[in-house]
This record gives C-alpha cells, sequence and structure tokens, in this order.
C-alpha cells in the first residue's frame, strides 16, 4: 500500500508549558495531538495530525456493539543525552496486526504506523517526561465506526493514536489470588489478541477479587483450571531455584513486550530461563517449601510489579520482595537500557533524530 504525506495541523492553544509532568496521576492527561487515519473502500486515507479532540461516532458505529476494538500500549523516553526514543515498535507493531486479523479488521501498514507515531512524539515531545520511571505512555487503537446495527464486520474503520506522559503505575507490592471460577481467556478464543472485550471479560471477576482485599487475580486455564496463565494484565513471572519460570505463549496468553525483553535480559545475566506450564499445585508446593523466591507481573505500563501475596483457595502466602531481586535488578536494567545509560544490544530502542 502506497502512504500519502500525513497532514498536521497543529493545535492552537498547546497546554504543554502550564503542567507539571512530574506528578501525574496514570493516564488522564492527553498530550496536545493525535493521529487519525480512516480506513474506507479497502484502503487508510486521510492520515493526519490534528489537535487532541472528541469523536464524532453514529450511535450505529459498530464498535459499539459489537466490540471490533483493538489497541496497543507502548512508551517513548527522554534519554540523558535529551533525544527521544520509542521502545521496540516492531513488536508492538507486529501485535497489533495479530490482533487485527484475529478480530477481523483490516492490517495497519508498518510505514503507517511509524508515520503516525513518530509525527505525534514530535509534534508533542514537549509532553515526553525526563527522569527514572517517567515516559510518554502511546496508545494506538483500531475501532470499528461503520453505521449498521446489523451484525457484520465493519467496512469503516479509524486508526488513532493518543498519548500522555506518566510517572510509575504501581507504588505498591500487589496482593493476588489464583482465580478457579472465572476464566480470562480461552484456548482457540481471543486471549493473545489485545481486543477491548478481554478487557471487559476481565472486570467482574477483578472487581469480586478487590472485594476480598486483593489487587488483581491470577488466571488460570479455561480448560481445566489448574495451570497458571497471566496475572491481572500483565505477563507472570516466577523465580525458583535461581530459575526464570514463566507459562509459555499460546492463543490464551498474551505475548508481552515486556514478558520477551525480561526473558531476553535473564538469558543475558546467565539466569536460565524456562517457558513452560506451570500448576497451581506446583506453584502452591513452592510458596509452602519456599523454594520460590519471587513472583511478578511484567507489562508495559507497570514494567515490573512485584507480588507480595498469593492465595491460593483460602490459604495466604507470603512472598519476599527484595531490593537484590531478578525482578528489580531488570527493571533497573530496563530503565538503563530506555534512558541511553547503558549499551542497547539488542537494538530495541528506536531513537527520533530530535532533542
Ligand atoms: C498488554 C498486556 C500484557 C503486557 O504486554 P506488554 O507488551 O508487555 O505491555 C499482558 N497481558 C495482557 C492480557 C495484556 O493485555
Amino acid at each position: 500500500m502506497e502512504t500519502q504525506p500525513i497532514t498536521i495541523q497543529k493545535s492552537p492553544k498547546p497546554g504543554v508549558k502550564e503542567r507539571n509532568l512530574a506528578d501525574l496521576p496514570f493516564g488522564q492527561l492527553p498530550t496536545d495531538h493525535m493521529f487519525v487515519a480512516a480506513y474506507q473502500a479497502e484502503a487508510w486515507e486521510n492520515a493526519g495530525i490534528v489537535p487532541f479532540k472528541e469523536l464524532s461516532l453514529s450511535p450505529f458505529a459498530l464498535c459499539l456493539h459489537y466490540g471490533q476494538t483493538v489497541f496497543e500500549g507502548m512508551k517513548a523516553y527522554r534519554m540523558a543525552d535529551g533525544y527521544i526514543s520509542i521502545f521496540r515498535p516492531e513488536k508492538y507493531h507486529q501485535r497489533l496486526n495479530k490482533s487485527l486479523q484475529r478480530i477481523c479488521m483490516p492490517q495497519v501498514s508498518w510505514e503507517l504506523f511509524m508515520e503516525g507515531l513518530t509525527q505525534l512524539v514530535i509534534v508533542d515531545q514537549e509532553w515526553v517526561p525526563s527522569g527514572v520511571g517517567s515516559s510518554l505512555y502511546i496508545r494506538p487503537f483500531v475501532i470499528a465506526t461503520e453505521a449498521r446495527l446489523g451484525v457484520k464486520t465493519s467496512d469503516e474503520y479509524l486508526f488513532i493514536i493518543v498519548a500522555c506522559p506518566v510517572n510509575s503505575f504501581y507504588s505498591h507490592n500487589l496482593k493476588v489470588k489464583v482465580e478457579t471460577t472465572y476464566i480470562r481467556a480461552a484456548e482457540g478464543g481471543t486471549g493473545y489478541a489485545k481486543c477491548g472485550g478481554n478487557y471487559a471479560a476481565s472486570f467482574y471477576p477483578t472487581h469480586l477479587a478487590k472485594e476480598e482485599g486483593f489487587d488483581q487475580v491470577l488466571w488460570t486455564d479455561g480448560r481445566e483450571k489448574e495451570y497458571i496463565e497471566e496475572s491481572g494484565m500483565m505477563n507472570i513471572m516466577f523465580v525458583w531455584e535461581n530459575r526464570l519460570v514463566t507459562p509459555p505463549l499460546s492463543s490464551s496468553i498474551l505475548d508481552g513486550v515486556t514478558r520477551d525483553s525480561i526473558l531476553t535480559l535473564a538469558k543475558d545475566l546467565g539466569l536460565q530461563t524456562e517457558e513452560r506450564k506451570i500448576s497451581v499445585h506446583e506453584l502452591e508446593e513452592r510458596l509452602q517449601n519456599g523454594s520460590l523466591t519471587e513472583a511478578f507481573g511484567v507489562g508495559t505500563a507497570a514494567v515490573v510489579a512485584p507480588i507480595e501475596q498469593i492465595a491460593i483457595r483460602e490459604k495466604r502466602y507470603t512472598v519476599p520482595v527484595k531490593e537484590d531481586s531478578f525482578m528489580l535488578t531488570a527493571k533497573r536494567l530496563l530503565s538503563d537500557i530506555w534512558l541511553g545509560l547503558i549499551e542497547d544490544k539488542h537494538t530495541w530502542n528506536y531513537v527520533i533524530s530530535i532533542k
């Protein structure tokens, strides 16, 4: 597909100067601009940067009824030398297209994705905060916009990219419960896709867990409810016997970029890694005999979320969270890569040539 040069319409009253980017709640404050492209007649058209504004949609728009929505969540960083880098954009782009395919939506080319991403980051460059734990969170998403109440796949879509400055996501360690009543995803379902419906389905079980005093659930598999899958909307990792262990990718587990990055860092550090099924039974045994030394969730938003308590049925087990743990070491290494403080040997940073 040929992509035409995108248009850029600047905001008449940018708000960045009035903001203190050091003190922000997660995901509330949009930057001054957004990127929008419209899909019609089997092509993406009218791509451009416009001032951030509300959308106009027909109440008949298909995304409002049948869940044809897909999104991504990625970050740009202010490096120590002042340049801005976007972390592993090709991984997020590939996953966006996998999700779009599963929900029967049109693909977004690498050129269109990167043009939208880089132009948005360039016009909103002053919104990229600096410092450890701070970044510009970027949300590309695609929604079905054709106005039709009849059940069908949409012939029209919007591809939008919005962004907001963020600081660290979780301030406390997590208490989680192994969920064996509800499931997030089933084999053959949409679990590997980053689609809105997966999130909608997770809210009620998470709400019940919160009422019991937990932060999140540890999801188990849809078939036997016996194998650990993910932690809330993050991938799950454990350390025992000096190995980093995480469930293998499948149709019900999301292929997290943070998961992949941390597996790679573990190998760099000489830590053995295992991607294999982990039963609730094995987890409980390791919690009882003390061989489990770390449990944590990983994802773009929180990066690493240490888990300090795991409940299995009525029993609550405490997991130590130590300063010299692998998870906190990995988090520091990632942060050093983002800020350009150590060598980026896997070329994960896509550096934009503006300061
Ligand atoms: C987004 C997401 C993750 C984390 O993926 P990252 O690429 O690391 O942000 C994990 N699980 C689910 C269900 C997700 O939606």
